[in-house]
């Protein structure tokens, strides 16, 4: 068998009242917030997924439901530690990860750079490993209305052992 796993991940977070959005770690400051039980990390989310997917451990909904008051505005970088743990427990190494941001405001090009650092650190990993884009819909749609984010995440992994 092939020692190589994809993985797929998507996740949509609505705006709210608020002055900020977490996105990859990083504190983006807008005139509105995530709607969410976590800091809303919408990027993140769809990047544990896309983790939790190579490896067939189900969701991120599976392993910190948000049902559960200890998760209530936690810290996303939490999750994708978790997810990269066992990453690691189960003997794969990330080959590449590649998210895409759809976004029609805020504008995230401005935040792309600090945004992927935050993720090779996370993953101690080089810049060549992780690649993110932004683009808008087009003003079509949820996210072209300005209601929200979306975030595709594609990852492959390689088994060591
Ligand atoms: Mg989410």
């Amino acid at each position: 068998m092939s020692k190589l796993r994809i993985g797929q991940g998507f996740d949509v977070h609505a705006f709210c009242t608020g002055d900020h959005l977490m996105l990859c770690g990083q504190r983006i400051p807008f005139n509105q917030g995530f709607a969410a039980h976590s800091d809303g990390d919408v990027a993140i989310h769809a990047l544990c997924d896309a983790l939790y997917g190579a490896m067939a451990e189900g969701d991120i909904g599976q392993h910190f439901p948000d049902t559960d008051p200890a998760h209530k505005n936690r810290d996303s970088r939490d999750f994708l530690d978790h997810a990269i743990d066992l990453m690691q427990d189960k003997g794969f190494a990330l080959v590449n990860a590649d998210l895409t941001l759809i976004a029609q405001r805020p504008k995230l090009m401005p935040h792309l750079a600090a945004m992927k650092q935050t993720l090779c650190d996370s993953f101690q990993c080089a810049a060549e490993q992780i690649n993110l884009k932004a683009t808008t819909t087009e003003k079509l749609g949820f996210t072209g209305r300005e209601e929200g984010i979306a975030v595709l995440a594609s990852v492959l992994l390689e088994k060591n052992a």
